[in-house]
Protein backbone atom coordinates (compact mmCIF):
# COMPACT_ATOMS: atom_id res chain seq x y z
CA UNK A 1 0.00 0.00 0.00
CA UNK A 2 1.75 3.47 -1.04
CA UNK A 3 0.04 7.01 0.04
CA UNK A 4 -0.77 8.52 -3.36
CA UNK A 5 -1.85 11.92 -5.04
CA UNK A 6 -3.48 12.64 -8.39
CA UNK A 7 -3.18 16.21 -9.46
CA UNK A 8 -6.40 17.12 -11.25
CA UNK A 9 -9.75 15.06 -10.85
CA UNK A 10 -11.02 15.04 -14.85
CA UNK A 11 -11.67 11.79 -16.48
CA UNK A 12 -7.73 10.63 -16.25
CA UNK A 13 -7.09 12.01 -12.90
CA UNK A 14 -10.37 10.81 -11.48
CA UNK A 15 -10.55 7.15 -12.70
CA UNK A 16 -6.54 7.13 -12.05
CA UNK A 17 -6.85 7.89 -8.31
CA UNK A 18 -10.21 5.68 -7.63
CA UNK A 19 -8.53 2.77 -9.45
CA UNK A 20 -5.72 3.00 -7.17
CA UNK A 21 -7.30 3.15 -4.25
CA UNK A 22 -9.58 -0.08 -5.59
CA UNK A 23 -5.82 -1.73 -5.71
CA UNK A 24 -5.33 -0.48 -1.78
CA UNK A 25 -3.86 2.72 -1.98
CA UNK A 26 -4.32 5.43 0.42
CA UNK A 27 -5.08 8.07 -2.34
CA UNK A 28 -5.48 11.92 -2.03
CA UNK A 29 -7.23 12.93 -5.20
CA UNK A 30 -6.18 17.02 -5.68
CA UNK A 31 -8.41 19.84 -7.75
CA UNK A 32 -8.37 23.68 -8.11
CA UNK A 33 -12.52 23.46 -9.02
CA UNK A 34 -14.12 23.62 -5.63
CA UNK A 35 -17.26 22.80 -7.14
CA UNK A 36 -16.23 19.62 -8.08
CA UNK A 37 -14.27 18.66 -4.89
CA UNK A 38 -17.36 19.28 -2.85
CA UNK A 39 -19.49 17.51 -5.62
CA UNK A 40 -17.07 14.46 -4.97
CA UNK A 41 -17.05 14.40 -1.32
CA UNK A 42 -20.92 14.37 -1.77
CA UNK A 43 -20.30 11.28 -3.46
CA UNK A 44 -21.38 12.82 -6.79
CA UNK A 45 -19.44 11.68 -10.40
CA UNK A 46 -18.89 14.99 -12.11
CA UNK A 47 -19.17 13.15 -15.19
CA UNK A 48 -20.98 9.98 -17.02
CA UNK A 49 -18.49 6.84 -17.09
CA UNK A 50 -19.81 3.85 -16.38
CA UNK A 51 -19.12 2.24 -12.37
CA UNK A 52 -17.08 4.85 -11.68
CA UNK A 53 -19.61 6.18 -9.24
CA UNK A 54 -20.01 2.70 -7.60
CA UNK A 55 -16.04 2.67 -7.00
CA UNK A 56 -15.98 6.46 -5.88
CA UNK A 57 -18.63 5.50 -3.14
CA UNK A 58 -16.65 2.38 -2.19
CA UNK A 59 -13.53 3.61 -1.77
CA UNK A 60 -14.70 6.71 0.06
CA UNK A 61 -16.25 4.45 2.49
CA UNK A 62 -13.28 2.80 3.02
CA UNK A 63 -11.29 5.59 3.15
CA UNK A 64 -8.84 4.90 1.04
CA UNK A 65 -10.07 7.38 -1.30
CA UNK A 66 -9.95 11.77 -0.18
CA UNK A 67 -10.71 14.69 -2.45
CA UNK A 68 -9.52 18.16 -1.45
CA UNK A 69 -8.31 21.03 -2.89
CA UNK A 70 -5.73 22.05 -0.28
CA UNK A 71 -2.50 20.67 -2.27
CA UNK A 72 0.00 21.36 0.71
CA UNK A 73 -1.91 19.14 2.88
CA UNK A 74 -2.54 16.52 -0.04
CA UNK A 75 1.00 16.67 -1.16
CA UNK A 76 2.69 16.67 2.69
CA UNK A 77 2.61 13.10 2.93
CA UNK A 78 2.61 11.45 -0.87
CA UNK A 79 5.32 8.64 -1.95
CA UNK A 80 4.15 9.12 -5.28
CA UNK A 81 2.59 11.91 -7.51
CA UNK A 82 0.03 11.82 -10.17
CA UNK A 83 -0.18 14.51 -12.85
CA UNK A 84 -3.18 14.24 -14.78
CA UNK A 85 -4.36 17.83 -15.56
CA UNK A 86 -5.57 19.04 -18.92
CA UNK A 87 -2.95 20.01 -22.02
CA UNK A 88 -5.39 21.48 -24.04
CA UNK A 89 -4.14 23.07 -27.43
CA UNK A 90 -2.77 26.38 -28.11
CA UNK A 91 -4.57 28.49 -31.12
CA UNK A 92 -1.48 26.75 -33.29
CA UNK A 93 -1.86 23.47 -32.48
CA UNK A 94 0.59 23.18 -29.86
CA UNK A 95 -0.02 21.75 -26.63
CA UNK A 96 -0.53 24.28 -23.82
CA UNK A 97 1.40 23.23 -20.91
CA UNK A 98 0.58 25.90 -18.63
CA UNK A 99 -1.46 23.53 -16.22
CA UNK A 100 0.92 21.05 -15.99
CA UNK A 101 3.40 23.66 -15.06
CA UNK A 102 1.43 25.31 -12.84
CA UNK A 103 0.62 22.58 -10.84
CA UNK A 104 4.07 21.06 -10.76
CA UNK A 105 5.50 24.35 -9.68
CA UNK A 106 2.66 24.69 -7.02
CA UNK A 107 3.60 20.91 -5.01
CA UNK A 108 7.30 21.73 -5.68
CA UNK A 109 7.81 23.60 -2.35
CA UNK A 110 5.61 20.86 -0.24
CA UNK A 111 7.16 17.33 -1.50
CA UNK A 112 9.01 15.36 0.36
CA UNK A 113 12.30 13.88 0.29
CA UNK A 114 12.78 11.34 -3.03
CA UNK A 115 9.18 11.65 -4.58
CA UNK A 116 8.26 10.42 -7.07
CA UNK A 117 6.66 12.67 -9.69
CA UNK A 118 4.77 10.66 -12.18
CA UNK A 119 3.44 12.68 -15.32
CA UNK A 120 -0.46 11.08 -16.60
CA UNK A 121 -1.33 14.10 -18.52
CA UNK A 122 -0.71 13.75 -22.16
CA UNK A 123 2.38 16.04 -23.08
CA UNK A 124 5.04 16.59 -26.01
CA UNK A 125 8.03 14.86 -26.00
CA UNK A 126 10.90 16.85 -24.10
CA UNK A 127 8.50 17.78 -20.98
CA UNK A 128 9.71 15.16 -18.42
CA UNK A 129 13.13 17.26 -18.94
CA UNK A 130 11.11 20.75 -18.42
CA UNK A 131 8.95 19.38 -15.35
CA UNK A 132 11.97 18.67 -13.55
CA UNK A 133 13.19 22.42 -14.60
CA UNK A 134 10.31 23.39 -13.25
CA UNK A 135 10.42 21.75 -9.76
CA UNK A 136 14.28 22.20 -9.12
CA UNK A 137 13.86 26.20 -8.82
CA UNK A 138 13.10 26.24 -5.04
CA UNK A 139 12.44 22.74 -3.47
CA UNK A 140 15.67 21.67 -2.49
CA UNK A 141 14.82 18.17 -2.69
CA UNK A 142 15.38 15.65 -4.34
CA UNK A 143 12.40 13.48 -6.44
CA UNK A 144 12.24 11.75 -9.68
CA UNK A 145 9.97 12.41 -12.76
CA UNK A 146 8.52 9.63 -14.86
CA UNK A 147 6.22 9.83 -17.56
CA UNK A 148 3.40 6.99 -17.85
CA UNK A 149 1.18 7.94 -20.54
CA UNK A 150 -2.49 7.25 -20.29
CA UNK A 151 -4.60 5.10 -23.00
CA UNK A 152 -8.21 4.91 -21.31
CA UNK A 153 -10.90 5.45 -23.48
CA UNK A 154 -14.12 7.08 -22.12
CA UNK A 155 -16.95 5.13 -21.66
CA UNK A 156 -14.76 2.08 -20.80
CA UNK A 157 -12.02 3.82 -18.76
CA UNK A 158 -12.47 1.36 -15.61
CA UNK A 159 -11.85 -1.96 -17.85
CA UNK A 160 -9.07 0.30 -19.48
CA UNK A 161 -7.23 0.60 -16.38
CA UNK A 162 -7.55 -2.70 -14.90
CA UNK A 163 -6.83 -4.97 -18.21
CA UNK A 164 -5.20 -2.24 -20.40
CA UNK A 165 -2.73 -3.56 -23.15
CA UNK A 166 0.10 -2.05 -21.73
CA UNK A 167 1.41 0.05 -18.91
CA UNK A 168 4.60 2.66 -20.66
CA UNK A 169 6.88 3.91 -18.13
CA UNK A 170 9.19 6.12 -19.46
CA UNK A 171 12.55 6.93 -16.73
CA UNK A 172 15.53 7.40 -16.35
CA UNK A 173 16.04 5.69 -13.25
CA UNK A 174 15.65 2.09 -12.94
CA UNK A 175 14.30 2.16 -9.29
CA UNK A 176 12.00 5.36 -9.84
CA UNK A 177 10.81 2.87 -12.78
CA UNK A 178 10.45 -0.13 -10.51
CA UNK A 179 8.46 1.93 -7.61
CA UNK A 180 5.82 2.90 -10.24
CA UNK A 181 5.50 -1.11 -11.84
CA UNK A 182 5.44 -1.49 -7.89
CA UNK A 183 2.24 0.50 -7.37
CA UNK A 184 0.36 -0.99 -10.72
CA UNK A 185 1.56 -4.67 -9.79
CA UNK A 186 -1.75 -6.40 -8.77
CA UNK A 187 -2.69 -5.48 -12.40
CA UNK A 188 -1.64 -8.16 -14.95
CA UNK A 189 -0.81 -5.85 -17.49
CA UNK A 190 2.60 -5.95 -19.34
CA UNK A 191 4.65 -3.18 -18.41
CA UNK A 192 6.81 -1.44 -21.24
CA UNK A 193 10.27 0.52 -19.47
CA UNK A 194 11.28 2.71 -21.54
CA UNK A 195 13.82 6.31 -21.74
CA UNK A 196 10.97 9.56 -20.95
CA UNK A 197 11.14 10.72 -24.14
CA UNK A 198 9.89 7.69 -25.94
CA UNK A 199 7.20 7.22 -23.15
CA UNK A 200 5.92 10.73 -24.27
CA UNK A 201 6.36 9.69 -28.20
CA UNK A 202 4.62 6.60 -27.87
CA UNK A 203 1.44 8.21 -26.64
CA UNK A 204 1.33 10.94 -29.12
CA UNK A 205 2.14 8.16 -31.86
CA UNK A 206 -0.48 5.60 -31.15
CA UNK A 207 -3.32 8.15 -30.64
CA UNK A 208 -1.88 9.76 -34.35
CA UNK A 209 -2.16 6.03 -35.79
CA UNK A 210 -5.71 5.54 -34.85
CA UNK A 211 -6.79 8.70 -36.31
CA UNK A 212 -5.08 7.88 -39.39
CA UNK A 213 -6.69 4.94 -39.43
CA UNK A 214 -9.97 6.44 -39.09
CA UNK A 215 -9.48 9.07 -41.46
CA UNK A 216 -8.08 6.18 -43.93
CA UNK A 217 -11.50 4.65 -43.84
CA UNK A 218 -13.58 7.50 -44.10
CA UNK A 219 -11.22 8.22 -47.65
CA UNK A 220 -12.27 4.79 -49.10
CA UNK A 221 -16.00 5.47 -48.32
CA UNK A 222 -15.43 8.46 -50.06
CA UNK A 223 -14.32 6.39 -53.23
CA UNK A 224 -16.85 3.76 -52.11
CA UNK A 225 -19.94 6.12 -52.12
CA UNK A 226 -18.85 7.22 -55.48
CA UNK A 227 -18.07 3.93 -57.33
CA UNK A 228 -21.25 2.37 -55.65
CA UNK A 229 -18.73 -0.44 -53.56
CA UNK A 230 -20.04 -0.65 -49.81
CA UNK A 231 -18.09 0.45 -47.11
CA UNK A 232 -19.15 -2.01 -45.08
CA UNK A 233 -18.33 -5.03 -46.96
CA UNK A 234 -15.17 -3.23 -47.35
CA UNK A 235 -13.85 -2.64 -44.48
CA UNK A 236 -15.06 -6.37 -43.50
CA UNK A 237 -13.30 -7.79 -45.93
CA UNK A 238 -10.02 -5.29 -45.06
CA UNK A 239 -10.53 -6.31 -41.35
CA UNK A 240 -10.36 -9.72 -41.32
CA UNK A 241 -6.27 -9.22 -42.60
CA UNK A 242 -4.88 -9.71 -38.99
CA UNK A 243 -2.13 -7.27 -40.11
CA UNK A 244 -4.42 -4.82 -40.71
CA UNK A 245 -7.50 -5.83 -38.03
CA UNK A 246 -11.53 -4.77 -37.88
CA UNK A 247 -10.64 -2.17 -34.89
CA UNK A 248 -10.86 1.41 -36.15
CA UNK A 249 -12.20 0.84 -39.39
CA UNK A 250 -15.56 2.39 -39.09
CA UNK A 251 -16.42 4.77 -41.43
CA UNK A 252 -18.70 7.80 -39.94
CA UNK A 253 -18.69 11.38 -39.69
CA UNK A 254 -15.33 12.17 -37.91
CA UNK A 255 -13.33 11.46 -34.97
CA UNK A 256 -13.49 13.99 -32.30
CA UNK A 257 -13.03 13.73 -28.32
CA UNK A 258 -10.55 15.74 -26.04
CA UNK A 259 -7.65 13.51 -27.44
CA UNK A 260 -7.23 12.61 -31.28
CA UNK A 261 -7.93 16.16 -32.63
CA UNK A 262 -5.36 17.94 -30.04
CA UNK A 263 -2.79 15.12 -29.75
CA UNK A 264 -2.97 14.79 -33.83
CA UNK A 265 -2.20 18.55 -34.55
CA UNK A 266 0.39 18.76 -31.52
CA UNK A 267 2.29 16.53 -33.14
CA UNK A 268 2.23 17.72 -36.03
CA UNK A 269 3.47 21.13 -34.45
CA UNK A 270 6.45 18.63 -32.45
CA UNK A 271 7.12 17.13 -36.08
CA UNK A 272 7.65 20.98 -37.68
CA UNK A 273 9.67 22.09 -34.50
CA UNK A 274 12.02 19.27 -35.82
CA UNK A 275 11.86 20.67 -39.23
CA UNK A 276 9.75 17.43 -40.47
CA UNK A 277 6.67 17.99 -41.98
CA UNK A 278 4.33 15.41 -41.22
CA UNK A 279 2.19 16.00 -44.60
CA UNK A 280 0.54 12.46 -43.33
CA UNK A 281 -1.28 13.88 -40.68
CA UNK A 282 -1.61 17.06 -41.71
CA UNK A 283 -4.28 15.38 -44.48
CA UNK A 284 -5.61 13.69 -41.57
CA UNK A 285 -7.07 16.29 -39.97
CA UNK A 286 -8.58 17.97 -43.30
CA UNK A 287 -10.23 14.51 -43.89
CA UNK A 288 -11.86 14.91 -40.47
CA UNK A 289 -12.63 18.68 -41.15
CA UNK A 290 -14.37 17.23 -44.52
CA UNK A 291 -15.92 14.31 -42.94
CA UNK A 292 -17.96 16.47 -40.07
CA UNK A 293 -19.59 18.44 -42.99
CA UNK A 294 -20.57 15.14 -44.53
CA UNK A 295 -24.28 14.57 -43.57
CA UNK A 296 -25.07 18.00 -44.06
CA UNK A 297 -24.06 18.09 -47.73
CA UNK A 298 -25.85 15.27 -48.43
CA UNK A 299 -29.21 16.71 -47.13
CA UNK A 300 -28.10 20.33 -49.14
CA UNK A 301 -28.21 17.77 -52.10
CA UNK A 302 -30.89 16.42 -51.09
CA UNK A 303 -33.51 19.64 -50.05
CA UNK A 304 -31.25 22.57 -51.94
CA UNK A 305 -31.99 24.53 -49.10
CA UNK A 306 -31.96 23.25 -45.49
CA UNK A 307 -33.56 26.96 -43.97
CA UNK A 308 -36.46 26.80 -42.11
CA UNK A 309 -35.96 22.94 -41.57
CA UNK A 310 -36.27 21.08 -38.40
CA UNK A 311 -34.01 18.51 -37.75
CA UNK A 312 -33.45 15.75 -35.48
CA UNK A 313 -30.21 15.05 -34.33
CA UNK A 314 -29.21 12.58 -32.96
CA UNK A 315 -26.61 11.46 -30.26
CA UNK A 316 -24.10 14.33 -28.84
CA UNK A 317 -21.30 12.82 -27.18
CA UNK A 318 -18.14 12.74 -29.24
CA UNK A 319 -18.87 8.30 -29.09
CA UNK A 320 -21.11 6.41 -27.08
CA UNK A 321 -21.12 6.29 -23.25
CA UNK A 322 -19.76 9.22 -22.29
CA UNK A 323 -20.65 12.54 -22.06
CA UNK A 324 -17.90 14.41 -23.42
CA UNK A 325 -18.75 16.96 -26.07
CA UNK A 326 -15.42 18.32 -26.64
CA UNK A 327 -14.82 18.10 -30.62
CA UNK A 328 -18.02 16.22 -30.83
CA UNK A 329 -19.02 15.82 -34.75
CA UNK A 330 -22.55 16.44 -33.48
CA UNK A 331 -21.99 19.70 -31.38
CA UNK A 332 -20.30 20.92 -35.28
CA UNK A 333 -23.07 19.75 -37.15
CA UNK A 334 -25.70 21.61 -35.06
CA UNK A 335 -23.63 24.59 -35.29
CA UNK A 336 -23.51 24.32 -39.22
CA UNK A 337 -27.15 23.60 -39.35
CA UNK A 338 -28.04 26.86 -37.34
CA UNK A 339 -25.81 29.31 -39.61
CA UNK A 340 -27.86 27.78 -42.77
CA UNK A 341 -31.31 28.64 -41.24
CA UNK A 342 -32.02 25.54 -40.21
CA UNK A 343 -33.48 24.75 -36.81
CA UNK A 344 -31.45 21.65 -35.05
CA UNK A 345 -33.44 19.84 -31.55
CA UNK A 346 -30.96 17.39 -30.73
CA UNK A 347 -31.28 13.89 -28.37
CA UNK A 348 -28.65 12.51 -26.39
CA UNK A 349 -28.85 9.86 -23.28
CA UNK A 350 -26.51 11.51 -20.93
CA UNK A 351 -25.99 14.93 -22.51
CA UNK A 352 -28.88 16.71 -20.94
CA UNK A 353 -28.06 20.81 -21.88
CA UNK A 354 -25.88 22.38 -24.51
CA UNK A 355 -25.41 26.17 -24.84
CA UNK A 356 -26.12 25.72 -28.65
CA UNK A 357 -29.80 24.43 -29.00
CA UNK A 358 -32.84 22.48 -27.42
CA UNK A 359 -31.90 18.75 -25.96
CA UNK A 360 -34.83 16.04 -25.25
CA UNK A 361 -34.39 13.01 -23.67
CA UNK A 362 -37.23 11.95 -25.43
CA UNK A 363 -36.39 10.29 -28.99
CA UNK A 364 -39.62 10.28 -29.94
CA UNK A 365 -40.55 13.65 -29.43
CA UNK A 366 -37.51 15.22 -30.86
CA UNK A 367 -38.41 12.99 -33.77
CA UNK A 368 -42.07 13.99 -34.08
CA UNK A 369 -41.44 17.34 -35.09
CA UNK A 370 -38.79 17.39 -37.77
CA UNK A 371 -38.40 16.77 -41.22
CA UNK A 372 -35.84 14.69 -41.17
CA UNK A 373 -33.21 12.76 -38.73
CA UNK A 374 -29.44 12.72 -38.65
CA UNK A 375 -27.51 10.25 -36.60
CA UNK A 376 -24.19 11.72 -34.75
CA UNK A 377 -23.50 8.90 -32.10
CA UNK A 378 -24.45 5.32 -32.32
CA UNK A 379 -25.79 5.07 -29.01
CA UNK A 380 -27.81 1.80 -28.31
CA UNK A 381 -30.90 3.71 -27.57
CA UNK A 382 -30.18 5.25 -31.25
CA UNK A 383 -28.34 2.39 -32.62
CA UNK A 384 -31.07 -0.38 -31.99
CA UNK A 385 -33.80 1.91 -32.68
CA UNK A 386 -36.61 -0.19 -34.60
CA UNK A 387 -37.17 1.69 -38.12
CA UNK A 388 -40.87 1.73 -37.74
CA UNK A 389 -40.59 4.13 -35.06
CA UNK A 390 -39.23 6.80 -37.13
CA UNK A 391 -41.82 5.77 -40.19
CA UNK A 392 -44.36 6.43 -37.25
CA UNK A 393 -43.76 9.30 -35.85
CA UNK A 394 -41.88 11.33 -38.43
CA UNK A 395 -44.29 13.58 -41.12
CA UNK A 396 -42.10 12.04 -43.95
CA UNK A 397 -39.45 9.49 -42.47
CA UNK A 398 -35.67 10.98 -43.96
CA UNK A 399 -32.61 9.61 -42.37
CA UNK A 400 -29.15 10.79 -42.46
CA UNK A 401 -26.91 8.15 -40.43
CA UNK A 402 -23.50 9.92 -39.87
CA UNK A 403 -22.81 5.83 -38.47
CA UNK A 404 -24.01 3.47 -40.27
CA UNK A 405 -26.39 2.03 -37.44
CA UNK A 406 -28.43 0.27 -40.36
CA UNK A 407 -28.01 -2.34 -42.61
CA UNK A 408 -28.96 -1.34 -46.09
CA UNK A 409 -31.05 -4.59 -46.01
CA UNK A 410 -33.30 -3.50 -43.47
CA UNK A 411 -34.85 -0.86 -45.42
CA UNK A 412 -36.12 -3.46 -47.91
CA UNK A 413 -40.34 -2.85 -47.96
CA UNK A 414 -40.14 0.34 -46.18
CA UNK A 415 -40.84 3.65 -46.59
CA UNK A 416 -37.78 5.30 -44.93
CA UNK A 417 -35.45 7.22 -47.17
CA UNK A 418 -31.97 6.53 -45.97
CA UNK A 419 -28.66 8.30 -46.34
CA UNK A 420 -25.39 6.93 -45.14
CA UNK A 421 -21.47 6.81 -45.31
CA UNK A 422 -19.89 5.24 -48.17
CA UNK A 423 -23.05 3.05 -48.96
CA UNK A 424 -25.94 3.79 -51.71
CA UNK A 425 -28.43 5.53 -50.67
CA UNK A 426 -32.31 3.86 -49.80
CA UNK A 427 -34.85 6.03 -51.11
P1 LIG B 1 -10.08 17.25 -17.87
O1 LIG B 1 -10.12 18.55 -18.54
O2 LIG B 1 -11.30 16.38 -17.82
O3 LIG B 1 -9.60 17.43 -16.36
C1 LIG B 1 -8.50 18.19 -15.95
C2 LIG B 1 -8.71 18.54 -14.46
O4 LIG B 1 -7.52 19.12 -13.96
C3 LIG B 1 -9.83 19.56 -14.23
O5 LIG B 1 -10.74 19.06 -13.28
C4 LIG B 1 -9.09 20.81 -13.73
O6 LIG B 1 -9.84 21.58 -12.83
C5 LIG B 1 -7.88 20.16 -13.07
N1 LIG B 1 -6.73 21.07 -12.88
C6 LIG B 1 -6.19 21.96 -13.76
N2 LIG B 1 -5.13 22.57 -13.20
C7 LIG B 1 -4.99 22.06 -11.93
C8 LIG B 1 -4.06 22.27 -10.87
N3 LIG B 1 -3.05 23.16 -10.97
N4 LIG B 1 -4.23 21.59 -9.73
C9 LIG B 1 -5.25 20.70 -9.60
N5 LIG B 1 -6.16 20.44 -10.57
C10 LIG B 1 -6.02 21.10 -11.73
O7 LIG B 1 -8.87 16.46 -18.55
P2 LIG B 1 -8.78 14.89 -18.86
O8 LIG B 1 -9.68 14.54 -19.99
O9 LIG B 1 -8.82 14.12 -17.60
O10 LIG B 1 -7.28 14.83 -19.45
C11 LIG B 1 -6.16 15.03 -18.64
C12 LIG B 1 -4.92 14.68 -19.44
O11 LIG B 1 -4.94 13.30 -19.80
C13 LIG B 1 -4.79 15.45 -20.75
O12 LIG B 1 -3.43 15.67 -21.01
C14 LIG B 1 -5.36 14.48 -21.78
O13 LIG B 1 -4.84 14.68 -23.06
C15 LIG B 1 -4.88 13.16 -21.22
N6 LIG B 1 -5.72 12.00 -21.59
C16 LIG B 1 -7.06 12.11 -21.63
C17 LIG B 1 -7.84 10.99 -21.96
C18 LIG B 1 -9.33 11.08 -22.03
O14 LIG B 1 -9.95 10.17 -22.58
N7 LIG B 1 -9.97 12.12 -21.50
C19 LIG B 1 -7.22 9.77 -22.24
C20 LIG B 1 -5.82 9.69 -22.17
C21 LIG B 1 -5.08 10.81 -21.84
Amino acid sequence: MRKITVIGTGYVGLVTGTCLANLGHEVTCVDIDEERIDALNDGHCPFHEPGLLSLIKSNLLEKRLRFTTILKKAVHHAEAIFIAVGTPENEDGSADLSYVKSAVQNLSPYINDGTLIIIKSTVPPGTNQKVREWMQSDSGRTFHVVSNPEFLREGSALHDFFYGDRIVIGSTDNNAGRFLEDIYSKINTPFLQTDPLSAEMIKYASNAFLATKISFINEISSVCGDLGADIEQVAQGMGMDSRIGEQFLRAGIGFGGSCFPKDTKALVQVAQETGHPFKLLSAVMDVNERQKNLLIDKALKRYGSLKGKHVAVLGLAFKPNTDDIRESPGISLIKRLQKLGSIPIAYDPVVKNIPYCAVNNSIHEVLSGADFAMICTEWPSISDLPLDVYENTMKEAVLFDGRNCYAREDFEGRTIEYHSVGRQPYE
